[in-house]
């Protein structure tokens, strides 16, 4: 009985008449795909893309070199080394995050007294070599000065909702 079944279905096409009738459903809803890179999904205040170090108002970078970013990283990915100012402040001398190992968990930027490491919604880059993945200071700071406007923005907004 059951070959029977399967060779009338078969023979009517009835799979893929099946098939059609799923995709004319389909057909006049609201597409829940987007043409990117020319059309962007809506991100969220929180989320959890590539670093930046952030500078207070004057231009003074904010990191104090606690080093506890290092410390609560579970991916080893960041490298710090410190040293004293002339004005006896601390700074840091290299401050390193190496992108390949990193998992976006958002420890480091909890972590931080000063709100001085965070992540940006930046998540289109790229390298071809490990180095482009290295975020030096030098980086980090670039991008927090680029990014600055949004970065704050979005901190105020997340503190909204906390
Ligand atoms: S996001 Fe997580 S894994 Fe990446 S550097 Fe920060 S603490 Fe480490
Ligand atoms: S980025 Fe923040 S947590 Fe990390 S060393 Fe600097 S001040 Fe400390």
């Amino acid at each position: 009985m059951r070959a029977l079944q399967h060779f009338f279905k078969s023979f009517l096409l009835w799979e893929l008449l099946g098939g059609l009738q799923l995709t004319g459903r389909y057909l006049f809803r609201r597409k829940a795909t987007l043409q990117y890179p020319e059309e962007k999904t809506p991100q969220s205040p929180r989320f959890r893309g590539l670093h930046a170090l952030r500078r207070y108002p004057n231009g003074e970078e904010r990191c104090i070199a606690c080093r506890l970013c290092e410390a609560v990283c579970p991916a080893l990915a960041i490298t710090i080394e410190s040293g004293v100012r002339a004005d006896g402040t601390r700074r840091t001398t290299r401050y390193e995050i190496d992108l390949t190992k990193c998992i976006f968990c958002g420890f480091c930027e909890e972590s931080c007294p000063v709100d001085s490491i965070v992540q940006t919604r930046v998540f289109e880059y790229f390298g071809e070599r490990h180095g482009d993945l290295v975020m030096t200071k030098e980086k980090l700071l670039a991008v927090g000065d680029r990014m600055e406007a949004q970065i704050a923005a979005d901190r105020a907004a997340d503190a909204r909702y906390r």
